[in-house]
This record gives structure tokens, C-alpha cells and sequence, in this order.
């Protein structure tokens, strides 16, 4: 059974239906957790009911098979105030591990719903009330100021002497977005799974429920996994989570694969599809961010720091909020997913007065944005794999006509920028990209985006990676290194570090 797509039985209670008082009971069988949640949420906060009527709403979970993880909303409003209120309880139904939170928020707009639920599921860390206020209140990316002092950063140590290794690797770019679609070639059954452009890390896990809803279809317990990237690991784990028997066939593994010369960022609508095409992805996607973003949570102070939470500073020659700047001409237009569907999930930024900001440019805020150390991540999921029982097996397929040598029935094809060649499926774009790694720094815990100065630069425990954007590297598949674009880019970030204020 497939966690993200069984039906699930819920019991709604709402004092409020159609703007009245009394009392309704509604059952709603065979939705999705995303379906109850648009379907009481759009009924109660975005009809604009009157402020005067008071709210309470359980939801109780009758069926929740991934980790029988029940959630109750109590929403109160306070009409002396004429402002609503709402307490969330999240409790887990796993035993020793309940946990309960309170949450009071200003309600009242009409996405209230997606975001009391993403924060619901992803603020999981009782005692940050103020924290979680912001998380739900906020219209993102409007900044809030002076919650938490800037402390002393250490400097990036960003001189060419300290680079330890250029990568670049290629982003499996698709218009519409990432193909995940079920075809027959004979007697197998093939669940296309590749083109997640520049957000693979980050969407892997939703993306393989998505898969794997196909897979289901097919009734085989016994399935091959073809590549062992970033999208093959965590659809072959999320499979055997799911309790599928899992062979990965790859042409090469982990640290070979494109997927480890990635930065390491959540950045889930990085060239994930195409303006054009976003309104018909647009669902897919935010099912697919929300479950990953879930899944990362769960990833987070495990040994190794596989994912890790680290502030970033976003630096800017001129003030923040003025439209979008573009800086590939050549480049499509890419939609702001995020920001129109899971505004919830993204911290809030802080923005830093002049008198706080340490850094010799105008202006500076801080966030806070979930890091992947790939490599700690990467060998997190291989060890699930194999104490899951799973086979490794090196193996390269030349062809579609090799999908009937594999002697499982269903296959799943994660064989990202490769699926090009394999299927000859020019509907996959390269977009090149290139990293520097400088010497870790365990001292240094943030990081920066300078977007003016074409420089960014992440704490990786395994390194600091920095990056600057480079023209051309749409359509370009070339994997050669360019030595220079990595000097140039730490020479960029030594230049910030130069003015930084360390006291
Ligand atoms: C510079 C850069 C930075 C990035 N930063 C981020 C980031 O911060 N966050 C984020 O979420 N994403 C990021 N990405 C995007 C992310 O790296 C990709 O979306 C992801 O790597 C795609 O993973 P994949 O498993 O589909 O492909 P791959 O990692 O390429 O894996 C494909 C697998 O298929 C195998 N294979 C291919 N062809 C065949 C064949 N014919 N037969 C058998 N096996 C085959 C390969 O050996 C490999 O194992 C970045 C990408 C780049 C280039």
C-alpha cells in the first residue's frame, strides 16, 4: 500500500458550516490528507464568514497507514478581539512518542488551511510559539524584524588554496515537469520516473509516492529500480517502506552519479517545470513538496546530519520585495510554485536593520533553509536499502529493448538526464552546473545568497559549496570542468567576507 494516496476515513465536526452556528458532521471517505484539508479549509476560511461566529473543527484519523499519526484542529476565535484564533494539536498515535502542540494564530485568510497543516505536520518542536505564529501568519516572503540578534559569524575562509574539489553536473530539465507515467513495453510494466530538473534531492520523496502509486497498479510485490541517483535511492527505500521486494540495476553508484555533484539545498521549484506548464503540475507538485518536506523532517538531528536546518543570509544591492530579476534571458520563465502553494513551508525572513546587518552590503536578511549533506544522506539511504534486504546490481541498459532482460515484471526507470539516450527522449533538457568545495569549517554555521554579486555558498559539513550562475548552461549536457567560473566564484565570496563585521 502506498502511504500518500490510501484512502483514509475522517470525521469533521464544525460548528460553522455555511456561516451558521450549529452543529455538522460530515463524513468524507476516500479523500487524501491534501483533499480533506482544501475541503474543510476552503469551506471554513475562505468564505469570509462573518468574524462573530465562533469556530471548532476535530478532525479525527481513523486510517493513517504511514505511522498511524493522528492530528486534531481546535479553532476558537476570539471575538472580543475580533480576530480569530486558532490552537492546533498534533498528536502522534505512535506510543511513547506523543507529542501535543498549542498553537494560537490570527487567522482569517484564505490559504489558512494549507498553512496550519504544513505547519501542523512540519513544526513538530513544541516550544516555539512565537516561531510557529510567524510560520502560519505571515504572507511569505513579507519580512518580520527583530526577533533573534544576528550572532558573531566567523568568516568563510574563501581563497583558491582552500578549494578541495569542482564539480559539475547536469539537471535533468523537463517543461512540464518531471515524467512520471506508467508504460508498457511487452510484458513489463515501466513507471517513468526522471526530469527533476535542479530539485531532485528535494522532491524525492513525494515524487516516489507518486511513483509508487503507479507501481501499485501493476500488482507486482517484486520490482526493479533502474539508477541510483538521488530519485532511484529514495524510490527504491520508499518502496521497500511500503514492503515491496527491491532490485536497483544502475550503470553507476553513489558517489558517480550526477546526484552527488548536487548542492544540497531545498529548492524544490528550481527548474521544476516551465511557466507554461505549471497549471497543470501545479497539484502534482505541491503534493509532492509537502510529502518531501514531511519526510525531511523527519531526517533532521539524526547522526550524520543528513538534513540539517542552517541560516542563510540573502544579501542585495537594492531593497527587497521589487519584482523578480531575471538573469538568464535564455532561460524559460519559471513559476513561483512556493510562493502560490506552500508559502507554510518556508521560514519567514527576518529582515536586518543597518545597525544589525554584518555584512558591507545594503541590505541582508536571514532565513533558515534545510541543508542536505549529500554524502552523510546518501549513505543513510544505501544502509536503509541493504538492511531492507535490498540488491545492488551494476548494470547499464543500451535501450528500451533491455527492459525484458531484467527479470522483474515492473521496472521503475530513475535514470534521470541517462533516460535521454536510453528512451531517446528529447523532451529532457541538460542544465549544466558547476560547484567549488572549500575545506569544511565546522564554525561556520550559515550560509549566503548574494544574488548581485552571482554568489552562494552553503555550510556543508563535508565542505562549504559555492556556486555563482554561469550563461549557457541551459542545453548545455558538457561536463567539463571550467576552472575559472569556481575561482571566479570563490574570489566573489571572499570579497563578502572581507566586509564582514565579525563582532
Ligand atoms: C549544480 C547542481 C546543483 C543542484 N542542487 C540541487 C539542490 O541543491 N537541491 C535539489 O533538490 N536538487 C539539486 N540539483 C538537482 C538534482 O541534483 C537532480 O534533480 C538530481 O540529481 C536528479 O537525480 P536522478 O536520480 O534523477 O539522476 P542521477 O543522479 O543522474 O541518477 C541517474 C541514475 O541512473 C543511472 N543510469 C542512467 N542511465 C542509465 C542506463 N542507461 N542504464 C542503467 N543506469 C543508468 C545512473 O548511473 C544513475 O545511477 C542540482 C543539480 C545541479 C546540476
Amino acid at each position: 500500500m502506498v502511504a500518500s494516496t490510501s484512502p483514509i476515513t475522517h470525521q469533521i465536526e464544525s460548528p460553522f458550516d455555511n456561516g451558521e452556528e450549529g452543529r455538522e458532521i460530515k463524513h468524507l471517505e476516500n479523500l487524501t490528507r491534501a483533499d480533506l484539508a482544501s475541503t474543510w479549509f476552503d469551506r471554513s476560511f475562505a468564505s469570509n464568514r462573518p468574524h462573530s461566529c465562533p469556530a471548532h473543527l476535530q478532525l479525527k484519523r481513523h486510517a493513517m497507514p504511514e505511522a498511524g499519526l493522528f492530528f486534531a484542529f481546535y479553532l476558537r476565535k476570539t471575538t472580543s478581539t475580533h480576530r480569530e484564533t486558532a490552537s492546533v494539536h498534533v498528536r502522534s498515535a505512535i506510543p511513547q512518542a506523543e507529542t501535543a502542540m498549542n498553537l494560537n494564530a490570527h487567522l482569517g485568510r484564505r490559504a489558512f488551511f494549507r498553512r496550519a497543516v504544513g505547519a501542523g505536520l512540519a513544526l513538530t518542536a513544541a516550544g516555539h510559539g512565537h516561531a510557529q505564529r510567524s510560520a502560519i501568519e505571515r504572507t511569505w516572503p513579507a519580512p518580520v524584524t527583530g526577533l533573534r540578534p544576528v550572532p558573531a559569524l566567523q568568516p568563510m575562509e574563501a581563497t583558491a588554496d582552500r578549494i578541495i574539489a569542482m564539480n559539475v553536473c547536469t539537471r535533468p530539465f523537463r517543461a512540464k515537469g518531471p515524467r512520471i507515467e506508467l508504460e508498457s513495453f511487452g510484458r513489463k510494466q515501466v513507471v517513468h520516473h526522471y526530469g527533476h530538473g535542479g530539485s531532485g534531492w528535494s522532491l524525492a520523496w513525494g515524487s516516489a509516492a507518486e511513483a509508487l502509486a503507479l507501481v501499485e497498479t501493476t500488482g507486482r510485490r517484486e520490482i526493479a529500480v533502474i539508477g541510483c541517483g538521488a530519485i532511484g535511492l529514495t524510490t527504491a527505500v520508499a518502496a521497500q517502506r511500503a514492503g515491496y521486494a527491491v532490485t536497483i540495476y544502475s550503470r553507476e553508484l553513489p558517489p558517480d552519479v550526477q546526484s552527488s555533484n548536487a548542492t544540497g539545498v531545498w529548492s524544490p521549484e528550481s527548474r521544476i517545470c516551465t511557466e507554461e506548464h505549471a497549471p497543470a503540475f501545479a497539484d502534482r507538485w505541491e503534493r509532492m513538496t509537502r510529502r518531501s518536506h514531511w519526510q525531511h523532517q523527519h531526517l533532521l538531528g539524526l547522526p550524520g546530519h543528513p538534513v540539517e536546518h542552517q541560516d542563510i543570509y540573502q544579501l542585495s544591492d537594492i531593497p527587497f520585495g521589487g519584482p523578480p530579476r531575471i538573469r538568464y534571458p535564455d532561460e524559460p520563465s519559471y513559476p513561483r510554485l512556493g510562493r502560490e502553494r506552500t508559502p507554510d513551508l518556508e521560514p519567514t525572513p527576518v529582515e536586518l536593520d543597518a545597525d544589525q546587518n554584518p555584512f558591507k552590503v545594503p541590505f541582508a536578511r536571514r532565513t533558515s533553509l534545510l541543508l542536505f549533506n549529500i554524502s552523510s544522506y546518501t549513505q543513510l539511504l544505501l544502509n536503509e536499502f541493504t538492511r531492507l534486504g535490498g540488491q545492488l546490481k551494476i548494470r547499464e541498459l543500451d535501450g528500451p529493448g533491455d527492459f525484458s532482460k531484467l527479470r522483474e515484471r515492473t521496472l521503475v526507470n530513475c535514470t534521470g538526464y541517462g533516460a535521454r539516450q536510453l528512451l531517446g527522449d528529447d523532451s529532457l533538457v541538460p542544465v549544466r552546473g558547476q560547484t567549488a568545495k572549500l575545506i569544511p569549517q565546522p564554525e561556520v554555521s550559515y550560509g549566503i545568497r548574494y544574488w548581485d554579486a552571482n554568489v552562494y555558498a552553503y555550510p556543508r559539513r563535508d565542505g562549504i559549496l559555492v556556486q555563482s550562475g554561469a550563461d549557457g548552461d541551459f542545453g548545455n549536457a558538457s561536463e567539463a570542468l571550467d576552472p575559472q567560473e569556481s575561482l571566479t566564484a570563490v574570489a566573489r565570496l571572499n570579497a563578502v567576507m572581507q566586509g564582514l563585521q565579525t563582532d
